[in-house]
């Protein structure tokens, strides 16, 4: 494998830094070119120091100033950037091959996007983008050539129990039945419902199996999480929603399985740790040592499987009623959800307020278009402001 030029959007986040573990670990095959987070300078110092690449982004002025006080004071050669339009300038620098994509949330959408647009290796843990524009990004790697690879563990787990001619975007070959993503259910598989409104934000940030994000560890706990990987699965593969099925499996070690016309059907096994797929991604068409440990079935002993309990947690039923809207549905999905779980981790609303306030942004604005990225974005603002209508109600 030829030595690879990588840029990592979210490199202070919890993928981020896996993905840099990966690096540090195999520092003969990638070359790290930029580094980008939002305001966290001082791990992004620390990253600088380690790593030393060319370039080193904040997307928040302020704390680009204070990173670029701390590498005056020494010899590093890293140029500090900063603001959102410096994202989409290093992810297409020629010296980039690859874009680990590993932003929260929406803000992920324009940076991944240029990657896109400049034909890179994309990388994609970032998942809410493809929720809110999964066709424009797909046709617009199909029309720039690039390569889109999934990072979130479920679709790498898809990935890999594909055929090896296949690429995401195309269609998935004929004799495939369906694909299901495992759910781990989250901290509150057995909680009962009656007791949700007293949910806080510490019980909920306690993920079971993975250690991750805030915000996508609240998703998993409402179940939003798996709600938002149907729909980036159907981009990804280019799958109907009826051929996606979840199902809950609490010791997250089958991350998927794909179902084929023999009645075989093939599964993904690991430990749950994402440096698994961060470092097939970042290797593929290759392997490469990850770190991670190895499973020890014997001990594993045991493997549980249940369906999931839409009328508990009914964030995964309005992912699919987004999906099956089509239109703006998803974009409206996603920035309710990213506004509500905000607004929850501030304490300002219940746990069992957030699927409430979603279905009502979502009925209110179904039918808004988002055949641009323009619109999409639009959309994103519109149910944002709504959103926090709503909250302000409650
Ligand atoms: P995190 O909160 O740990 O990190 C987020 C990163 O994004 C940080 O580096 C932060 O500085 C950066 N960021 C936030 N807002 C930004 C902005 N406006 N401009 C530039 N950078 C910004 O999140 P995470 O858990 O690493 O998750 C990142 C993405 O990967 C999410 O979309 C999540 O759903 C997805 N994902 C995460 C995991 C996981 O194990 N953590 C697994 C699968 C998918
Ligand atoms: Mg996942």
């Amino acid at each position: 494998m030829k030595k690879q030029g990588i840029c990592i959007l979210g490199a202070t986040g919890s993928i981020g830094q896996n993905t840099l573990d990966v690096i540090a670990h195999n520092q003969d095959l990638f070359d790290v070119i930029a580094l980008c987070a939002h305001r966290s300078f001082e791990t992004l110092f620390e990253q600088c120091q380690k790593f030393e690449p060319a370039f080193a982004v904040l997307s928040d002025q302020e704390a680009a100033q204070k990173l670029q006080n701390l590498i005056s004071g020494t010899s590093l050669k890293t140029q500090v950037l900063a603001g959102e339009e410096a994202l989409c300038e290093v992810v297409s620098l020629a010296s980039v091959d690859k874009v680990m994509s590993a932003i929260v949330g929406a803000k992920g959408l324009l940076p991944t996007l240029k990657a896109i647009e400049a034909g890179k290796v994309v990388l994609i843990a970032n998942k809410e983008p493809l929720v809110m524009a999964g066709a424009l990004m797909m046709q617009a790697a199909q029309a720039h050539g690039a390569t889109i690879l999934p990072v979130d563990s479920e679709h790498n787990a898809i990935f890999q129990c594909l055929p090896d001619h296949y690429r995401t975007g195309q269609t998935l070959p004929k004799t495939v039945r369906k694909v299901t993503l495992t759910a781990s259910g989250g901290p509150f598989l057995h909680y009962p419902q009656e007791a949700f409104a007293d949910i806080t934000p510490s019980m909920a940030c306690k993920h079971p199996n993975w250690k991750m994000g805030q915000k996508i560890t609240v998703d998993c706990a409402t179940l939003m999480n798996k709600g938002l990987e149907v729909i980036e699965a159907s981009h990804l593969f280019s799958i109907k929603h009826d051929c996606i099925d979840v199902v809950v499996h609490p010791e997250s070690l089958i991350h998927a399985l794909v179902s084929y016309c023999d009645g075989s059907l093939l599964a993904q096994m690991g430990a749950h740790d994402m440096r698994i797929a961060i470092s097939h991604s970042m290797a593929w068409p290759h392997r490469i040592a990850s770190q991670a440990a190895f499973l020890d079935l014997v001990e594993v002993a045991k493997l549980n499987f249940l369906a999931p309990d839409t009328s508990k947690f009914p964030c995964l039923r309005l992912a699919y009623d987004a999906m099956s809207a089509g239109k703006a549905a998803p974009a409206v999905l996603n920035a309710s959800n990213e506004v509500v779980v905000h607004a929850f981790l501030q304490g300002q609303v219940r746990f069992n307020a957030i699927p409430v306030i979603i279905e009502k942004v979502m009925n209110k604005l179904y039918d808004l278009s988002a055949d641009t990225i323009e619109q999409v974005l639009q959309v994103d603002s519109i149910a944002r402001n709504e959103t926090l209508k709503e909250i302000r109600k409650f």
